[in-house]
């Protein structure tokens, strides 16, 4: 489907490629003399959805940076991810829109299933098209890299660099990966998940001078196991809701069964499905709670278990899990984690490596996407001579904006968990929550809703009734320059 489809255009077309500062407004990647003769140069760690999102913005905004990726190559993980007026006003404003809707499917409602298949509730998601100019979009993670990545220069992305170690001093940092390879810049950015080489490098220089908080200590909290994957493209006859202009995503409750399907039908007739719940295979409990990424046997030992579940879609998951390719099929740990340190020095999280929500909660793509946003704007704002103080009132801006939202988006996640509890309160809560009306679900949204967009190009109109706040300009770097 096309943007213009759903979405009748707008003022982001070629004009949105040029910026107040040097750029054209044709339709190839800008250039600036500000990349001729870099004066500051950012190097980010990780080429997930953070990473790529915060490159391109940098790419237009003419700052200079480099992206170190472990992978070898261009293999980015096989999962679905959700996007929202949030973030789209900022992909629009970005000319990404059109791509971005071809790979991607608007979502109507949210539906939580008993196993017979019948309704305890659902969520209706079509009113935030009039209300904020935009539906939820269920979109392939692959794909969005494959789009972010496809508009930056060549070689700004550096495959096959596993970073080990970082040495932040006054004058810049410094970035040492495997074979010895080493890169500098002014600052770095740890997009790298939630495992992250630069939040441990920072948290140990922390941690010996006494400065790292207890809570940032403790490990990522393990909540569950899950097991996803998205099918090849599906036979329509067989089904048919999936080929419908919107989809929905689907909730099954496991009452007799301790697992939890969660399905929806994506772009290309495809279906997305995760299966959460304890998935103790035969190999071993304690392996299942050691390792964060079990290999293809591990998946395929963990598929037995479920096999049987039933599908709203019709057929049960041994059906999908046959139409399921090896290489989309993935088991993972469900981990939580929100860390109260962001930055220190010369370097700074994003995404992932500060805040990790549980993947069915639906928030860590556009909480990194949004992180992303804040902190290029902010960047934007530092001018030459890039004094350390400067970069880090920036920084501070950065998680004093952010930081809040994401305490938020973490209370809404909350609903997902809603889902995975059992007893007769947890029975009830569903019941309220997944009847609440429209009203009811605008309000609470209108209160907490942000759809910020990049400062440094011209901005575009909203499509929506509501308008909606960007993130909040607490404390601007220009005036904390002249503190
Ligand atoms: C199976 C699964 C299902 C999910 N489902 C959803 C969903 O439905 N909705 C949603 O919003 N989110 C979902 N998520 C989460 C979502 O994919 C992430 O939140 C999102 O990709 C943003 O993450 P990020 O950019 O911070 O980090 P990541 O996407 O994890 O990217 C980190 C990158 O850093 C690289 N890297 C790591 N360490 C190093 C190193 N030392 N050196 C160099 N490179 C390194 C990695 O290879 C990776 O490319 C899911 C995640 C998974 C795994």
């Amino acid at each position: 489907m096309a943007a213009s489809d759903i979405y009748p255009s707008s003022n982001a077309t070629t004009d949105s490629f040029s910026t107040h500062r040097t750029f054209s407004s044709s339709g190839a990647l800008p250039y600036s003399t500000h990349h001729e003769e870099p004066t500051f140069k950012i190097v980010i760690v990780g080429a997930g959805i953070g990473g790529l999102m915060l490159g391109h913005c940098l790419e237009r905004a003419g700052i200079d940076y480099v992206i170190l990726e472990r992978h070898q190559k261009q293999q980015f993980t096989q999962n679905i991810v959700q996007l929202t007026s949030k973030t789209l006003h900022a992909l629009e404003q970005l000319g990404l829109l059109d791509e971005i809707m071809r790979i991607s499917k608007p979502m109507s409602f949210i539906n939580l299933r008993k196993q017979n298949m019948s309704f305890i509730g659902r969520l209706d998601f079509r009113y935030t098209k009039e209300r904020y100019g935009y539906y939820a979009h269920i979109v392939k993670r692959a794909e969005l890299c494959k789009i972010l990545a496809s508009r930056m220069r060549q070689g700004r992305i550096e495959w096959g660099r596993y970073v080990l170690e970082v040495v932040s001093g006054n004058a810049g940092v410094q970035c040492r990966c495997t074979n010895g390879y080493v890169v500098q810049g002014d600052i770095i950015v740890g997009a790298d998940g939630a495992y992250s080489a630069v939040r441990q490098n920072l948290y140990r220089t922390l941690k010996t001078k006494g400065n790292l908080p207890k809570a940032d200590m403790e490990d990522l909290k393990f909540t569950q196991n899950a097991i996803t994957g998205i099918t090849n493209p599906v036979d329509l006859t067989q089904y048919p809701d999936v080929g419908n202009e919107f989809g929905e995503a689907n909730i099954v409750i496991g009452k007799e069964s301790p697992h939890t399907l969660w399905i929806s039908a994506v772009s290309e007739n495809r279906i997305s499905w995760t299966v959460t719940g304890p998935l103790i295979t035969s190999n071993g409990s304690v392996e299942n709670v050691m390792v964060s990424e079990f290999g293809p046997e591990e998946a395929e030992n963990a598929c037995r278990l479920i096999k049987d579940l039933k599908v709203p879609f019709g057929g049960t998951v041994a059906d999908l899990i046959a139409n399921t390719p090896k290489d989309c099929l993935m088991k993972y740990l469900v981990l939580e984690k929100y860390y109260k340190t962001w930055h220190h020095g010369r370097t700074v999280l994003i995404g992932e490596a500060c805040h990790k929500f549980p993947s069915f909660a639906g928030q860590g793509a556009e909480q990194a996407i949004l992180d992303a946003i804040c902190l290029v704007n902010l960047l934007t704002k530092i001018q030459a001579p890039y004094l350390l103080r400067d970069i880090n009132a920036a920084f501070e801006s950065y998680h004093e904006q952010r930081q809040p939202i994401i305490e938020t988006a973490r209370y809404k996640g909350q609903v997902a968990a809603l889902v995975n509890s059992q007893g007769w309160s947890a029975e009830m809560k569903r019941k309220v929550v997944f009847n609440l009306p429209v009203w009811v679900q605008a309000h609470s949204t209108d209160k907490t809703l942000v759809n910020p967009l990049l400062d440094f190009l011209p901005p575009i109109q909203s499509r929506g009734l509501k308008s909606v706040r960007s993130f909040s300009s607490s404390r601007s770097v220009h005036s904390a320059q002249s503190v």
